[in-house]
């Protein structure tokens, strides 16, 4: 391309990503499309013979990012959405603009250095020894999750891992089991513990499987615990999961992808209290801190743990090994190349300051609560599990009905079908104690109480229609 070429498309691209920014509260968040659809407009054979750039992005403007439901709209609610920030877009397009190797120190030792600043933010945060502690961004929370596991393994086992048993709950989020699958463990080494009716950690069954565990000659080493679960924003008891993970000499991992972010409001700090005594902690900065995909951290009590792990000294990288005051990310993780995720969070927080991220969380738990105070004013909706990290999960039961389980079940599942496909929301059902609920996970601080209500008056249209 010429230089004005490069200039067009570049400039057409920003108007597209501004305009969007602008005007995406105001679109469908949910886009709907069969595989068939989809193939029918782009498949193809690999093209021999290239086209017009400009002509190729109208494509992609019109057909791609029409058909891909906004995870940053003020109605998705699903999941976990990724209510993103157009600095750190930016950002992100300024490091893949200049394809800023960030694996190690001699590649770009400004990468590495801010990866280094922004984890001791990170650290800070999160009440981690500054100088002793340490960390790496990782693709999200999956990754950070499975170098946690990988970490605690050959931390605390060594090469042989027969004997190792590993603890959660049932509420724990699936990365891990998937993670602890990976790095080779069988079935009967993984204890899930069931949680209680209200989806709280159970300490007793803890100490108890630890201690037949430990009678059967096994090696209880590690126990995951998770601070934000997915389903209700639960968090499971830090302070006293840390107490005996360290009698127990138990490395502590704490799943925060969904919630650690919490600490940065009052109330979210205090319902965190203990996770600073874990030795690893997940957080996924593409979550609540309002980052672009692709950002997860794993945060780690000692920084040598990661090093001990991960670092490999092939030939071919002697010459970028550099001195020890200088640290090479490529030996912290799973990654040799990486991409520069630090910049985003670095020129986000400096552009935005660290405060408007805490008025952000604190507005979503305290818009999840006013949800939750409204609903209960309500005789169409029941709350089953209160907000939580702002997180709410409730069903259509109007009082009075006395309707059966099952139809509550078939009820709830239908409106939540019909919403999505009029692609005004994004709202789906989850399992709590066998009923089919919904749930909304409030972190987009764009979300207003009038889109949640809007929501709840679209979903009463639908069971009506449904009641006819
Ligand atoms: N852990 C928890 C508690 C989560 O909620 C999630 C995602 O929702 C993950 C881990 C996985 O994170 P990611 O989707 O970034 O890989």
């Amino acid at each position: 391309l010429s230089k004005e070429e490069m200039k067009s498309l570049g400039y057409k691209i920003v108007d597209a990503i501004v305009d969007h920014h602008l005007t995406q509260d105001k679109k469908l968040p949910v886009a709907v499309g069969t595989r068939a659809e989809m193939d029918s407009i782009f498949l193809e054979e690999a093209p021999e013979k290239g086209m017009d750039a400009q002509k190729v992005l109208e494509f992609v403007l019109k057909n791609v990012m029409a058909n891909s439901t906004l995870l940053s709209h003020p109605k998705a609610y699903s999941f976990v959405p990724g209510p993103s920030n157009y600095v750190s877009v930016m950002a992100d397009a300024l490091a893949t603009g200049f394809n800023v190797f960030s694996g190690g120190w001699s590649a770009s030792p400004a990468a590495a250095e801010l990866e280094i600043i922004t984890i001791q933010w990170l650290l800070k945060i999160f009440g981690f020894p500054k100088k002793k502690g340490g960390g790496i961004f990782t693709s999200g929370g999956s990754m950070a999750n499975l170098t946690a596991l990988t970490t605690a393994r050959n931390i605390k086992c060594g090469k042989d891992f027969s004997k190792a048993v590993i603890y959660l709950s049932d509420q724990a989020h699936s990365s891990n089991i998937k993670a602890i699958r990976v790095i080779g463990f069988r079935e009967e080494q993984v204890r899930i513990i069931p949680t209680d009716s209200e989806f709280n950690f159970p300490i007793n069954k803890l100490k108890n499987a630890i201690a037949k565990d430990r009678l059967a000659g096994l090696q209880p080493f590690c126990l995951i615990g998770t601070a934000g679960t997915t389903n209700t924003g639960t968090v499971d008891p830090l302070t006293e999961l840390a107490a005996i993970c360290k009698k127990e000499d138990i490395w502590f991992h704490i799943d925060g992808a969904y919630g650690g972010a919490a600490i940065l409001a009052p109330k979210g700090k205090t319902a965190l209290k203990g996770i600073e005594k874990a030795d690893s902690v997940t957080i996924d900065p593409h979550k609540w801190l309002y980052q672009p995909y692709e950002m997860g951290c794993l945060l780690v009590r000692n920084h040598k743990h990661l090093s001990h792990t991960f670092t490999e000294k092939p030939e071919y990288l002697r010459d970028v090994e550099g001195n020890t005051s200088e640290i090479n990310f490529y030996d912290l993780g799973i990654q040799l190349t990486r991409r520069f995720r630090a910049l985003k969070f670095y020129m986000s927080i400096k552009t935005y300051g660290l405060q408007s991220f805490r008025d952000a969380i604190a507005y979503n738990m305290d818009l999840a609560e006013q949800l939750e105070e409204q609903m209960r004013k309500s005789s169409l909706w029941e709350i089953v599990h209160p907000a939580t990290l702002a997180i709410i999960n409730f069903r259509y039961n109007p009082i009075g009905k006395n309707y059966s389980a099952k139809k509550l079940d078939k009820l709830n599942q239908y409106i939540s079908e019909k919403v999505v496909s009029s692609q005004k929301a994004l709202l789906v059902t989850t399992i709590l104690n066998n009923q089919i609920v919904l749930r909304m996970c409030l972190i987009n601080p764009r979300t207003t109480l009038a889109d949640v209500q809007e929501t709840l008056e679209l979903c009463e249209a639908f069971a009506a229609e449904a009641d006819k």
